[in-house]
């Protein structure tokens, strides 16, 4: 089948566009269009055939009911009964808008619609495409998430197109929708009413309007045998084609350990994917790093969400690491979305981070010339499982030089290179938990020991590698000298390397599930 795309425009709605739409959905075909929460695949709710094209279209199972979309809080009494009293307050607060609520459905509604269920869920969308297009099809039109089932929800007709073109009529192209997750559904048919799925209106708000409202506990926790009360909240969802997986702890722990899993693949040759924040972009070096939006404005990241699970479909990554969100407000909604797409894999920061007992690593020599920023340039050079910042610096440096130019010569012919070394002065100061000094002699250790207390972070190097061969100091000696003290630096470091490597012992950490 041919799938017709038509660009409409939401403040300029052209009406022969709208007529056509809505003459297909009479027909019983399926016409995708926009509404505020995701696109919807539209279709006729009122006829049993219809709901049989959306289910085959999507690829959906048969037992998940779809949502039926009006235009006029009229025409809710001729879909449900038994409406209860708080659904006036309820629908004069969000509708429209991105609130579905579940009444008992009358007669007129086919079983095909609600997925066999004798309930039938609602809601009033804002966008005035969808509206015009509801009341032209003539009031009441089904629409479930307009994407093969499974796969992220579409928040673009781009989105809609890669999954369904030729399986459905006709996609109205409105453009990026507004809020970019799906609707909160609240059950009407219990008293209090409960929320089946989280989204844009939030428990707080409902409470404001009509009380406390309960929360379907599936949701809460991910271990329920419970079936969920909406049946397609037991499905997995929203779901890219890597493996997504939620890092959690708190933000500047989820960051060291995303890191550090990002270097660990790249190490290996398979970069992963990252799911990152307008705030925390710049703490990423290895991976392919998205923007998923601003953590002070939660709603950009709810209007990203799924575009950004979309993009990582076209990238070459089978690992997805995802920051994790606070569930509050929308937060709710996004974390909810982001559990599911990751079938709930996660792993936990701390878990990672406790493996790194050090970040920096510093060398510390008389002058920081010569053999402290060779050691420096040689463990940059070591295979790592742990990223580490790693400089070096002197215990009496004046003004900052360049690096001793034998030093260079040698290092250079190993391939490597001290240029751009300029010698700092050690500032106690700058030793925290996770720095580990090694100093050249014993003498510079016992210097900054008696400055600050840091027993736990300095060593000498023979000292932290356990080995025992004395450094040569090639200072005023000819070229030479300078050469066979890099022979003796190349093996320790070496040394050091496997010590710091067996530290960090891989694979320590557990994904979760
Ligand atoms: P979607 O249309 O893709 O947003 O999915 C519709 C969601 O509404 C699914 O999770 C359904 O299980 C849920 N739903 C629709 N009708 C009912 C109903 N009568 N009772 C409970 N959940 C429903
Ligand atoms: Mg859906």
């Amino acid at each position: 089948m041919e799938t017709k795309i038509i660009k409409i425009d939401k403040n300029q709605i052209n009406e022969e566009v709208i007529k056509e739409a809505g003459a297909l959905l009479r027909e019983g075909k399926l016409v995708a269009f926009p509404t505020e929460t995701v696109y919807g695949l539209g279709a006729d709710a009122l006829q049993e055939e219809a709901a049989k094209r959306t289910y085959e279209a999507k690829g959906r199972p048969s037992d998940n009911p779809l949502i039926v979309h009006i235009a006029d809080y009229d025409d809710l009494k001729k879909i449900a009964i038994n409406i209860p009293p708080e659904t006036d307050m309820l629908a004069a607060h969000f509708w429209p808008g991105p609130l579905t609520m579940i009444f008992q459905k009358s007669d007129i509604v086919p079983y095909g619609t609600t997925g066999g269920l004798d309930t039938v869920a609602v809601r009033m969308p804002v966008d005035p495409i969808a509206q015009a297009l509801i009341r032209e099809a003539g009031g009441f039109v089904s629409a479930p998430s307009a994407n093969t089932s499974g796969r992220p929800s579409p928040t673009t007709a781009q989105h809609v197109e890669e999954d369904l073109n030729g399986k459905i009529d006709m996609i109205l192209d409105g453009g990026t929708v507004d809020i970019g997750l799906e609707s909160t559904i609240l059950d009407m048919t219990v008293s209090p009413p409960m929320i089946l799925r989280p989204g844009a209106i939030t428990e707080e708000m409902f409470e404001k309007v009509i009380g406390p409202v309960n929360v379907d506990q599936t949701l809460l926790s991910e271990n329920s045998t419970q079936a969920p009360k909406a049946p397609g909240m037991k499905y997995r969802h929203y779901a890219p084609k890597a493996k997504l997986m939620i890092v959690e702890g708190d933000l500047r722990e989820e960051i060291l350990a995303i890191r550090q899993l990002a270097y660990e693949a790249d190490r290996k040759g398979h970069p992963v994917g990252i799911i990152a924040t307008s705030e925390t972009l710049p703490f990423y070096n290895h991976g392919i790093v998205k923007n998923i939006g601003t953590r002070e404005n939660e709603k950009s990241i709810a209007r990203n969400l799924y575009g950004v699970l979309r993009e990582f479909d076209e990238e070459n990554v089978d690992t997805i690491y995802s920051e994790s969100f606070a569930v509050q407000g929308m937060g709710t909604a996004i974390m909810n979305r982001l559990e599911k797409a990751a079938g709930h894999l996660r792993i936990s920061a701390s878990e990672v981070v406790k493996l790194q007992k050090y970040r920096r690593i510093t060398f510390v020599s008389g002058t920081d010339s010569a053999r402290g920023p060779m050691c420096a340039e040689l463990l940059r050079h070591c295979d790592l499982k742990q990223e580490y910042v790693i400089d070096s610096r002197g215990m009496v440096v004046l003004f900052p030089e360049p690096a001793n130019q034998k030093a260079e010569a040698v290092m250079k012919s190993v391939q490597m290179t001290l240029e751009g070394h300029s010698s700092l002065q050690l500032d106690p100061e700058e030793i925290q938990e996770d720095t580990l000094i090694l100093t050249i002699d014993q003498s510079e250790k016992e210097k900054i020991l008696a400055e600050c207390d840091a027993s736990e972070n300095v060593y000498t190097l023979n000292e932290f590698t356990g080995d025992n061969t004395e450094i040569p100091d090639p200072y005023g000696k000819p070229l030479t000298a300078y050469g066979e003290c890099l022979e003796v630096l190349e093996r320790i470091i070496k040394k050091l390397a496997d010590k710091l490597n067996s530290l960090m012992e891989e694979g320590k950490w557990e994904e979760q599930s």
